[in-house]
């Protein structure tokens, strides 16, 4: 049995039907037997929602109150997919960043993670719940909520993966893992079976937005597998790891 962190993207849970296919698919990797607790982005556009409600208000909005604001994406999508997972006859418990425990400092749109404690999500998956927590957000010490920078939730999940001691960490999004350049630009793409560390944050550092560059710089210092796949294909995904890291040891593949 692993432990194994699951992060879905915005452009994963875009609308309803797309919030009851993943749950689906989180049934199916409990249901091999495997511990799981997920990360969840705010459905298809919101963030660029709130923050053109934001602008259209005033064009320099104060940062603690953008980060207010943003964070309620990732509620909204985080105890959707709870329900959904209670609707398909298994038990989920939502969490946002500070209920599972997400640490950073006090730079609002751009908080660092400091620590995260998620003992709440580790008591829910001891209970044989799913944990959902809402990615890109957490909490500073002055008790304000704080989000991480534009696609955040990629570091929330290996954030999450290291303070739960999980076997991988899945990103899911909407292509079917890495490719050479990005295939919705070019189509002679080619998918990258597995990349190292260092390969993935020089292409994340070039803008491609697959995965964030501080998730991978995260996921390295604490050489944590990841593994991006499509949440539309059972395809076999792109692994990111250290050059010395055996194939073998990945589960769910
Ligand atoms: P999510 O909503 O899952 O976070 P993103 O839009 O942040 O998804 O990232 C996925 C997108 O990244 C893909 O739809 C793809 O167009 C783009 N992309 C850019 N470069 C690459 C690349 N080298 N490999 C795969 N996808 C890439
Ligand atoms: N919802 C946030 C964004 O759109 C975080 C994320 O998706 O990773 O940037
Ligand atoms: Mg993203």
């Amino acid at each position: 049995m692993a432990l194994i962190v699951q992060k879905y993207g915005g452009s994963s849970v875009a609308d309803i039907e797309s919030v009851k296919r993943v749950a689906r698919r989180i049934i199916e990797t409990k249901k091999k037997g495997n511990d799981v607790a997920v990360v969840v982005s705010a459905m298809g556009d919101t963030t660029d929602e709130l923050i053109d409600q934001a602008t259209a208000i005033d064009s320099n909005p104060p940062a603690r109150e953008m980060d207010m604001l943003m964070t309620a994406g990732e509620r909204i999508s985080m105890s959707l997919l709870a329900m959904a997972i209670h609707a398909q006859g298994e038990k989920a418990h939502s969490f946002t960043g500070q209920q599972a425990g997400f640490l950073t400092d006090t730079r609002y749109g751009a908080a660092h993670i400091r620590d995260v404690k998620p003992e709440r999500v580790a008591n829910a998956l001891k209970a044989g719940e799913v944990g959902i927590v809402a990615g890109f957000q957490g909490i500073n010490n002055l008790g304000d909520a704080t989000t991480l920078g534009r696609g955040g939730s990629d570091t929330s999940a290996v954030a999450l993966a290291v303070a739960l001691k999980a076997d991988v960490c899945e990103i899911y999004t909407d292509v079917d893992g890495v490719f050479t350049a990005d295939p919705r630009i070019v189509p002679t793409a080619r998918r990258i079976p597995s990349i190292s560390y260092e390969a993935m944050m020089e292409m994340a550092a070039s803008g491609s937005k697959v995965l964030a560059l501080r998730c991978v710089e995260y996921a390295q210092r604490f050489s944590m597998p990841i593994h991006v796949r499509s949440s539309f294909s059972h395809r076999p995904g792109t692994l990111v790891l250290s050059e010395k890291a055996s194939l073998g040891s990945i589960p769910n593949m």
